[in-house]
């Protein structure tokens, strides 16, 4: 058990709330866990809600439904971590969440909530929903958050497909960090989507194929080399983008578009290194093999 999480919203109502949540905060307290007070927009403490709602009518403070559940999810974090304190827990066992599902809403309550406490945060848009829809919308709200320093941990809460396989929401969280300068996982490929200006699919291809060349060998580059998850690849279609692309990467290929010589000039640290001829497939040979001779090369070996 890593840590316990509690939702202030579902200990009990009335008298009954404090005395139940303050008997978890000292389950975690004897067993020596952190726990997460993870207020969740669906389950929000009823009682506070309503105390504010009749509060915003009788003071005609013209307050709009989202911006009264939103001060409720804060004050609700805030004094269960008081709470939490008074029972007993260090502020390094207490992380707090406040999860919503509009990454509007989200990122206004957790600007409000890092203002106004120093507990580390977890960051997650709840109920997203599935694939494309979740991603988007999940990363909508957190990179707004992490570029503005907001945000300790996170997760990209997805509905898998039947079947499907729970660790995309990992990969999700990992490519967003990553994409984000705040941490690098495994080394990033730069590809152009294409366009009028070629009608090969070569770039894909390679863009692919290069993809599955790292992920076949980053466990043992892991293990091998001190910082090979910073590498930066580039894979472009075309003349036009591609040398400036190939160059800003550690290596970079610069295919050919439509009508232009069938060479391809490879660049290694912002120069020309060679220049690649052949299918697809002998493309892949060679590029992939000039890259795990850069690893090797580049990287120092871990002791
Ligand atoms: S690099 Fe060339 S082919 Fe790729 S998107 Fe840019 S202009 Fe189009």
């Amino acid at each position: 058990m890593a840590k316990l999480r509690i939702n202030p919203g579902n200990v009990g109502r009335g008298g009954r709330r404090d005395p139940q949540f303050a008997a978890i905060c000292e389950v975690a307290r004897r067993l020596g866990k952190p726990v997460r007070i993870g207020v969740n927009g669906g389950s929000l403490d009823q009682d506070l809600l309503m105390s504010k709602m009749e509060e915003n009518t009788e003071r005609d403070l013209g307050k709009t439904s989202e911006e009264i559940v939103g001060e409720c999810m804060v004050l609700s974090a805030l004094r269960s971590t008081e709470l939490a304190l008074d029972c007993g827990l260090t502020e390094e066992q207490i992380v707090i969440s406040c999860k919503m599902s509009s990454p509007r809403d989200l990122i206004e309550v957790y600007r409000d909530l890092a203002s106004r406490t120093r507990q580390p945060l977890h960051l997650g848009l709840t109920e997203a929903g599935m694939g494309l829809k979740g991603l988007v919308w999940s990363s909508s709200a957190m990179s707004v958050l992490l570029a503005e320093g907001i945000g300790d941990t996170i997760r990209t809460s997805l509905t898998p497909r039947p079947g499907g396989d729970r660790r995309e929401e990992v990969h999700a969280c990992r490519e967003l960090l990553q994409a984000l300068g705040l941490r690098a996982f495994a080394p990033s490929v730069t590809a152009c989507p294409g366009c009028g200006r070629t009608t090969s699919t070569t770039f894909q291809e390679l863009a692919l194929q290069v993809e599955d060349f790292i992920d076949a060998n980053m466990p043992e580059w892991r293990s091998r080399y001190e910082g090979v998850e910073e590498l930066k690849l580039a894979v472009m279609g075309c003349v036009v983008n591609g040398p400036g692309e190939s160059k800003a990467a550690d290596i970079g290929i610069s295919l050919p578009g439509t009508g232009e010589a069938l060479t391809c000039p490879v660049y290694v640290d912002g120069r020309q290194f060679t220049t690649l001829r052949g299918t697809a497939a002998e493309l892949s040979e060679q590029f992939t093999r000039i890259v795990g001779e850069y690893v090797e090369s580049r990287y120092p070996a871990k002791a």
